[in-house]
């Protein structure tokens, strides 16, 4: 058989754990038989980032913006336990929001949907997207333990020496302070790329925050959305809704589906994982950063798995871990690659690989995650190497 050509290289960046395994595991079944693959390979395993002081995740980030494409395994991040465990001098930052804050971009986690997996939410009809902003707030907070009564206070100091000041309190006693903050630029860019989606996707935007406490922070955002909205947007026909994040939730439990959600980055964070176990597994939960200047990385939105992968490695057990999310990293890297090449036939065989993934689970064929929630029959639950060769025969015929 002759392998489909790849006029450009997309980036590759390889991770930890139960993911890596899988990784392998679906290049070698699903992808190098049928593409010739070209690609720019980047090792975030934690041993690499250890061993190359982080500059690792600083290329693979720089990768990604000049070939416009990358697909990622998941990577721990580093804390004591892990610290521990790895034999780690440093800890290194997450390399997600490493990549995330060089990109400057825009998470989007959309779900698998496929028929037979009901969602608990029993209206939910059409994807729900959420878009995370991938910039501040609480990923770059400032903490600090106060030992005792104090003012606490709020200073802004220009590179000329101006000042801005204000009182946060007055402690009467031992507490705690964060601070968070954003960018106008990154909250701009971030508006954007929710926008451009909107219109690609003809969905409804909608962004939450909660400016009714927050009159300045959560305030800036919902300016910039409007006016960006105002000057940009409107006459686009996308259907834009600012509302208050509560109402958000209650609205969105009632709706249909078939929404954009835009929230800032924490609760991104919170809602996606809430919206990932409605709609199925966290495995059926696709992720891609997209950056306002149009690059984009796409990757699974579960971690390493790590439970899973200390079986595997223990007792050699095949372990049921769902790749599903992992193979569909694969399909929207190769079907972006195939857009921006013009490649058609790739296109095709990544249109086919997620035929593929979305047929063999209908038609039975499933990990342990879904066999919990699946309304089909059977109740057997393959490991992940059945499951792939299912795939795998699904492409080959
Ligand atoms: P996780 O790897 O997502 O796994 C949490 C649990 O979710 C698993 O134990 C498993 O539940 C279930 N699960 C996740 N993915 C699954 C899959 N593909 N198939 C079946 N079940 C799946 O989260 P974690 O255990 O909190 O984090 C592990 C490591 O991943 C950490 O070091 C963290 O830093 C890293 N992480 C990386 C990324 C990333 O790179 N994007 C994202 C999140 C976390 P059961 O054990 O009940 O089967
Ligand atoms: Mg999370």
């Amino acid at each position: 058989m002759t392998k489909i050509e790849m006029k450009n290289p997309l980036v590759e960046i390889d991770g930890d754990e139960m993911s890596h395994v899988l990784w392998e595991l679906v290049k070698e079944k699903l992808i190098l038989p049928f593409v010739d693959l070209k690609s720019e390979y980047y090792d975030l395993s934690i041993v690499n980032r250890e061993k190359t002081k982080d500059e690792i995740t600083l290329e693979a980030a720089h990768a990604i913006i000049k070939h416009g494409v990358g697909v990622k395994c998941a990577t721990i991040t580093a804390n004591k336990e892990r610290k521990i465990e790895y034999n780690l001098k440093n800890l290194y930052p997450s390399p997600n929001a490493t990549i995330c804050s060089i990109l400057d971009g825009t998470v989007f986690r959309k779900p698998i949907i496929v028929n037979g997996i009901k969602a608990p939410v029993a209206n939910w009809k059409k994807s729900i997207i959420i878009a995370r902003h991938m910039y501040g707030n609480m990923y770059k907070n400032s903490e600090m333990l106060i030992p005792g009564a104090g003012k606490v206070e709020l200073v802004w100091t220009s590179r000329r020496g101006l000042e801005k000041r204000i009182t946060v309190t007055e402690l009467p006693g031992p507490g705690v302070i964060q601070s968070v903050y954003n960018l106008d630029v990154s909250i701009e860019n971030f508006a954007r790329c929710c926008f451009k989606l909107a219109v690609d996707e003809k969905m409804p935007l909608w962004f939450a925050a909660k400016d009714t406490l927050s009159k300045t922070y959560d305030g800036r955002f919902k300016a910039i959305f409007e006016r960006i909205y105002n000057e940009e947007y409107k006459n686009l026909g996308v259907a834009y809704t600012y509302m208050l994040i509560d109402d958000a939730v209650s609205k969105i439990m009632k709706s249909e589906g078939g929404i954009i959600w835009a929230c800032k980055n924490y609760d991104g964070d919170v809602m996606s994982s809430m919206l990932a176990s409605a709609t199925g597994s966290t495995a059926m939960m696709t992720s891609v950063l997209v950056s306002p200047y149009g690059v984009y990385g796409y990757e699974a939105m579960h971690g390493t798995v790590q439970r899973h992968y200390s079986r595997w490695k223990k007792y050699g057990e095949k372990t049921s871990t769902n790749p599903s999310a992992l193979i569909f990293a694969w399909v929207g890297a190769l079907s972006k690659r195939a857009e921006l090449d013009g490649t058609a036939l790739l296109g095709c065989f990544a249109e086919q690989l997620k035929n593929a993934v979305i047929s063999s689970i209908e038609s039975g064929n499933m990990t342990a995650d879904l066999t919990a929630v699946a309304d089909l029959p059977p109740s057997y639950s393959m490991n992940s190497w059945e499951f792939i060769d299912t795939v795998a025969e699904k492409l080959i015929r």
